[in-house]
């Protein structure tokens, strides 16, 4: 069987309810039966014109504004009230982020929504798509990470995020060499920039924590493909609050809404 990819993201989908990553990854789930939060879609767009903005010699809000207009997708909302909302919130942020364009101008950059991936180690491989890879006019390698969300999490929440941790190690393989790294999450409504690194001890943990969750989805994934497992019982469903904003919410008879309709 082929090495199993794992990226923040299904990391994140798999340990909130893992029924969700195996509808996601193993049954694939077809697009159109799946729930996109409407957030999502707007932060898909600030990060759409923040691509084309760190790219340019100088950045200015009649920029950030055209290129909004030219890429923002008004389809994808349920009604035109969220939509205009979501633009807002858009235009918002990408104002927020010229005021305090974090990321752009000093130092070289090395890649914009550049999709990383390590080799097989242990029959799994590690992707990611940072907003931005960097020479910080330091001299440490950084990745940057642009929240559109108001919430700020601790250093130490974020030391332990999977996205961090991903990022980490897919800078240093593609980049090797720097005295120092560093994975730094700008939080556009505030602000607010925490930069996170580790230690060579904590990288090695990285590694050992996310082989044993590659292990456990890899055993789960054989014992649906080879085994005729059915998938609830090899991926089981974690009905709960998170439900209200699962993408697979409207197919999932276990979710959390479903149950009580049957109650
Ligand atoms: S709706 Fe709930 S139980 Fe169903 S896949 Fe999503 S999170 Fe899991």
């Amino acid at each position: 069987m082929r090495a199993l990819q794992l990226s923040p993201t299904s990391i994140k989908t798999y340990t909130r309810c893992p029924y969700a990553y195996g509808l996601d990854k193993i049954a694939r789930s077809p697009r159109y039966r799946r729930v996109i939060a409407p957030e999502l879609h707007t932060g898909r767009s600030v990060h759409t014109v923040l691509e084309h903005l760190v790219r340019q010699p100088e950045v200015s809000r009649a920029d950030a504004e055209r290129s909004l207009d030219e890429t923002f997708a008004w389809h994808v909302y349920d009604d035109p009230t969220t939509a205009q909302a979501a633009y807002q919130t858009a235009r918002e942020r990408l104002s927020d982020w010229v005021n305090f364009p974090y990321g752009w101008g000093d130092g070289q950059t090395l890649a914009v929504e550049k999709l990383l991936r390590t080799p097989s180690r242990d029959g799994l491989v590690l992707l990611g798509k940072p907003d931005l890879v960097r020479e910080h006019p330091n001299g440490s390698l950084e990745v940057v990470d642009h929240k559109s969300g108001r919430f700020v999490p601790t250093l130490a929440e974020l030391k332990m995020d999977y996205q961090a941790g991903i990022y980490r190690l897919l800078a240093e393989q593609h980049w090797p060499g720097y005295p120092h790294y560093q994975v730094s999450f700008s939080y556009l409504a505030t602000g607010a920039v925490v930069p996170v690194a580790y230690t060579p001890s904590e990288i090695e943990h990285w590694w050992t924590v996310l082989s044993r969750i590659g292990e456990r989805i890899g055993r789960a994934r054989a014992s649906v493909v080879e085994g005729d497992i059915p998938l609830p019982e090899a991926f089981p469903p974690q009905p709960g609050e998170q439900c209200e904003r699962c993408p697979f919410r409207k197919v999932c008879t276990f979710s959390d809404a479903h149950r009580r309709n049957e109650d």
